[in-house]
């Protein structure tokens, strides 16, 4: 929350309340919101605001870093983190419950710009989706009850952990 009115001041922007409800929004979820669901949000909590407005400050909160945009969902997530310009920014997205966490890489970044420039290639946008699944729904499946193994279990040696 703070970097938005880190940022607003250092521009000479106002921190105006929709901004920082948006923001708000946005920092709340481990889910990308799309800007209808923001819109909704922001009914529930009592700050109604038109979903034009709403639209502009998502556009704003891209553009100054503080806010990305998943193009596949068509969704937003907060950025809790600067950038630099090297920087791929990977998003790995879970597909069952949609948790979205951001990793950014220098060597990924490197590597890209050496083959977007051995391609003539001018990148505007440096960012990978990776779909997948999370840590919780991993575990979650594997807690799951497994369909009866045939004996696999009786002869298998019983491990302790080392330490
Ligand atoms: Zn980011
Ligand atoms: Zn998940």
């Amino acid at each position: 929350m703070s970097r938005v009115e880190e940022c607003c001041a250092r521009k000479g922007l106002r921190m105006t309340p929709l901004r920082r409800n948006v923001m708000k929004a946005l920092a709340e979820s481990h889910v990308p919101l799309g800007a209808y669901e923001i819109v909704q949000k922001l009914s529930a909590a009592g700050d109604p605001a038109p979903p034009m407005s709403v639209y502009r400050v998502l556009d704003f909160l891209v553009a100054e870093g503080l806010a990305h945009r998943i193009e596949s969902r068509n969704a937003f997530l907060a950025c809790a983190h600067p950038h630099d310009d090297t920087d791929v920014v990977v998003f790995l997205i879970c597909e069952r419950c949609g948790l979205t966490r951001e990793v950014a890489s220098h060597a990924i970044g490197r590597d890209l710009a050496w083959a977007a420039r051995a391609a003539g290639f001018e990148p505007r946008q440096r960012v990978l989706e990776v779909a997948g699944t999370c840590a919780d729904c991993r575990e979650a499946a594997s807690a799951a009850p497994a369909p009866a193994a045939k004996g696999a279990a009786k002869g298998a040696a019983k491990e302790t952990a080392g330490g």
